[in-house]
């Protein structure tokens, strides 16, 4: 059997009605900004439980407008998680400021015990990753934003519709960041982003520099840049959005039933899982015995098997000038050696994940 990673041709092939409405909206010519993405920005807002949406061109760029719009710029000190996927850091890079790591505890996500002492004078913002679709501890983070009166942003491209206490991602920070990549959860046909926030000042400024800064067609109120979600990605969105609270619950159900199947392997240790938590699984990652040797096997028997990553990015040679070093993220670093992440999407089938059970399991009895 094969159980492939990506699912981008299954999720795609009865797609007539989306055509239609696609075929409609070129007939309009409303092709930057204009109705159709009016419309995705409120649903999406609907959707995450915010005020305010602005469709963006990524999710890179859903953070990097995060911090312009927070005032983050040159030489600044933007706190975010030693394990990410690059382009967090990206995103602060491009602004001009300096990414400065907290460590990952067993939930992947930043270690809120470890950030006080990552906080110095020059600390512009604080950038919790829901890694995984694991929401980063934000009971605990937030009050730490708060009392040091550093504006938390939320990376929340892995974790859309993920919650603690039945609040989601997104709604805790000023600005929350999604990603609408082919990859991600909810994805549209090309690279797309959203920025959440309740604050109609930050609102009104996002929409501006996302737009070249334009008031309106003459008058350039601030020099932004050019990151409107396209207005044909927002028709995939609208048809798209729907589904997104099945797609949502679908993963779960199938995490949960892996979560059961590797509880009996003790060479598989399951994240905690708890209960006032909702975990949305853009990857279902485990820790692993032998890994390397897993992964090979689990290949080789036709499991699309994956390592997010086998580098940490705060070792990334692109990083290296921070003067990072091998050791200073040690549960980053460990988790790189035993990670391991499963097909869980929406499409897979009570085979395929059975055979993906029954592939480990068989491994770790030979
Ligand atoms: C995907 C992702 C991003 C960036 O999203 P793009 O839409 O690809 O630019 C940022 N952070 C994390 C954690 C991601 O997984």
């Amino acid at each position: 059997m094969k159980v492939r990673y990506s699912y981008l041709e299954q999720q795609f092939q009865d797609t007539e009605d989306l055509w239609q409405d696609l075929r409609k909206f070129v007939a309009t010519g409303d092709f930057t900004l204009g109705k159709p993405l009016n419309e995705f920005e409120q649903r999406f807002a609907e959707l995450i439980g915010s005020r305010y949406a602005v469709g963006v061109n990524s999710g890179t760029d859903a953070i990097k407008l995060s911090l312009k719009v927070l005032g983050v710029g040159y030489g600044d000190e933007v706190i975010t998680a030693a394990n990410t996927f690059v382009a967090t850091v990206g995103a602060i890079a491009e602004v001009g400021a300096i990414p400065v790591f907290v460590d990952c505890d067993d939930t992947f996500c930043m270690d809120p015990g470890q950030i006080e002492e990552a906080i110095s004078e020059r600390t512009k913002a604080i950038l919790p990753v829901h890694y995984t679709g694991y929401m980063a501890d934000l009971r605990r983070i937030l009050p730490i934003a708060d009392r040091y009166r550093i504006p938390l942003v939320e990376d929340a491209c892995q974790a859309i519709l993920g919650a603690i206490d039945g609040k989601t991602a997104g709604t805790w920070g000023r600005t929350g960041a999604f990603s609408l990549h082919p990859l991600k959860n909810l994805n549209v046909w090309a690279d797309g982003g959203v920025i959440v926030t309740d604050d109609s000042e930050i609102y009104a400024s996002l929409k501006l520099i996302r737009n070249h800064g334009l008031l309106d067609r003459d008058t350039v109120a601030v020099l932004g840049c050019n990151s409107r979600l396209d207005t044909i990605q927002a028709v995939v969105g609208n048809w798209l959005l729907p589904s997104t609270h099945q797609i949502t619950k679908k993963r779960i159900t199938n995490a949960t039933y892996y979560d059961k199947a590797f509880s009996a392997l003790p060479e598989i240790n399951i994240p905690p899982r708890p209960s006032d938590y909702q975990i949305v699984y853009h990857l279902y990652m485990v820790l692993a015995d032998k890994r390397d040797e897993l992964l090979r096997y689990c290949i080789a028997n036709g499991i699309e098997a994956k390592i997010h990553y086998p580098v940490p990015i705060y070792l990334q040679p692109a990083l290296l000038h921070l003067g990072n070093k091998q050791g200073d993220y040690p549960v980053a670093d460990k988790q790189a050696k035993s990670i391991i992440t499963f097909p869980c999407d929406q499409h897979l089938t009570r085979q395929e994940i059975d055979y993906v059970i029954q592939t480990v399991t068989n491994f770790y009895q030979n």
